[in-house]
């Protein structure tokens, strides 16, 4: 998924200027790749539409690099799907809290209650592990293997009793020990059925957890999904785990649980190690679906809008080499509603960003600038050839600066213009529009 979108999005970016053609087109691309994730189709087309509506409206496609915010909006969208900001667990206000670990059999169960309590040791918590599995040969000592690996320690009372009676029992024993925290592994199923559902809510409505955590596989994709929707149906859940991230190439079920069963993800398994087990964040997820890491930041930047026309007016006149002092007062004006320089200069594309940043031009600096240039004539800004002596003694006169400082500022702008000329030929060749990132 993750190739896909990124290849998606490096045609956005590489263009200039969008319209609204190649937003649509991009969202048929994003819509596909979605749903070969295996994302849910309704989650799909609900996404897909609410991007779109933010992309073409607005000034998105008049902005100078529209391709970047479309890819900041898609990243926004799929961090809001995926619940927006970190869900916690919740710790019961008198202890002990209580946890119900329930899913299909393979899911993760007994491996993520072992990892979840060691996990929670760390935060310097209490837990205690209870054995509910009593059907699957071998399923208690696998408990207790993982307890001791992370040094927990697991109640039991073998397979003869109900997992009701030794959830119950299990409890009375942490409650007398001082545990803090106490997590029920339950049995599980290959595939959902009734006997399993009422085996759960007994025990649900026994020891009335703070907490019902459900475990599903993401590999699995869309049967995760419509697991998670028939558990919080029948028993309701309060989260869930996803397991087996590490191995989970395509996203799907991480894109879709939470907005099918309105329940948060809040853990994620990323491996078989007990050390695997890492909370959810829905922002890390949508970057890492998108591949782009801490570009991100970079787009946040490029969110200021910046007239794309007077762009295109000035990209042309510095290919002609007709930019000229007039034209360089209209950017110092426009660069001082904008910000602070050196946060302009990072937005420029590559080398000429770092070239132009060797300037190091301050805001005091740019201020005799303005009066240097705005002392010219407007024949003398048209054409800074003219400018002999006479004409920089009266213009360091008139501004209040001297003429080294006015030689400094005609040295400067011939340099720059070179400079900006030969940016422009060089972007030229590479095909499509400057100014993109
Ligand atoms: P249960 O039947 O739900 O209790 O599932 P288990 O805890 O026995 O796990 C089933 C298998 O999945 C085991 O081989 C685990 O090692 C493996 N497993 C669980 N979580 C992860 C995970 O996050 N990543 C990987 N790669 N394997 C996992
Ligand atoms: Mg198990």
């Amino acid at each position: 998924l993750a190739e896909k979108l990124q290849n998606t999005f490096k045609k956005l970016k590489g263009k200039g200027k969008l319209t609204e053609k190649d937003v649509t087109e991009a969202m048929r691309e994003v819509k596909m790749a979605l749903l070969e994730a295996d994302v849910n189709f309704k989650v799909v087309k609900d996404f897909v539409n609410r991007v779109k509506e933010r992309a073409v409206g607005g000034d998105v496609l008049e902005s100078l690099t529209p391709g970047q915010q479309v890819v900041k909006i898609v990243n926004d969208e799929l961090t809001a799907l995926m619940g927006g900001t970190q869900s916690k667990m919740t710790f019961a206000s008198k202890p002990p809290t209580i946890v119900m670990l329930v899913g299909l059999q393979g899911a993760g169960k007994t491996t993520t209650t072992g990892k979840l309590a060691g996990l929670l040791k760390k935060q310097g918590k209490r837990p205690l592990l209870i054995a509910g599995d009593i059907y699957r040969p071998a399923a208690i000592k696998q408990l207790q293997v993982v307890g001791s690996q992370v040094d927990v320690p697991v109640f039991t009372m073998g397979d003869k009793l109900s997992p009701i009676d030794i959830a119950k029992a299990g409890i009375e024993h942490g409650v007398k020990h001082g545990n803090d925290i106490i997590l029920i592994d339950t049995a599980g199923r290959l595939h959902i059925d009734e006997q399993l559902m009422d085996e759960l809510i007994g025990i649900k409505k026994t020891v009335k957890p703070h907490e019902i955590l459900l475990v599903v596989d993401s590999m699995t994709g869309q049967d995760a999904v419509n697991v998670a929707e028939h558990f919080n149906e029948k028993l309701g859940i309060d989260g869930v785990i996803l397991t087996k991230l590490d191995g989970d190439t395509r996203g799907g079920a991480a894109l879709s649980v939470r907005s099918v069963t309105n329940k948060p993800i809040k853990f994620v398994g990323m491996g078989e190690k007990l050390t695997d087990l890492e909370p959810f964040y829905p922002d890390r997820m949508a970057s890492r679906i998108l591949g782009m890491g801490d570009v991100l930041s970079l787009i946040e930047k490029a969110q200021t809008t910046y007239d794309a026309k007077k762009a295109k007016e000035l990209e042309n006149k510095i290919k002609s080499q007709q930019f000229t002092f007039e034209d360089f007062l209209d950017q110092i004006e426009q660069m001082k509603n904008m910000g602070p320089i050196s946060q302009i200069l990072d937005m420029l594309p590559g080398a000429a960003g770092k070239q132009l940043k060797g300037l190091q031009v301050d805001d005091k600096e740019i201020a005799h600038i303005q009066a240097i240039i705005q002392s010219m004539t407007r024949e003398e800004r048209q054409n800074p050839s003219i400018i002999n002596g006479s004409r920089r003694k009266r213009i360091a006169m008139g501004s209040g600066t001297n003429v080294q400082q006015v030689n400094r500022l005609l040295k400067q702008f011939e340099q720059t213009r070179k400079m900006m000329k030969q940016f422009a030929d060089m972007s030229s060749n590479k095909k499509g529009s400057k100014f993109k990132m």
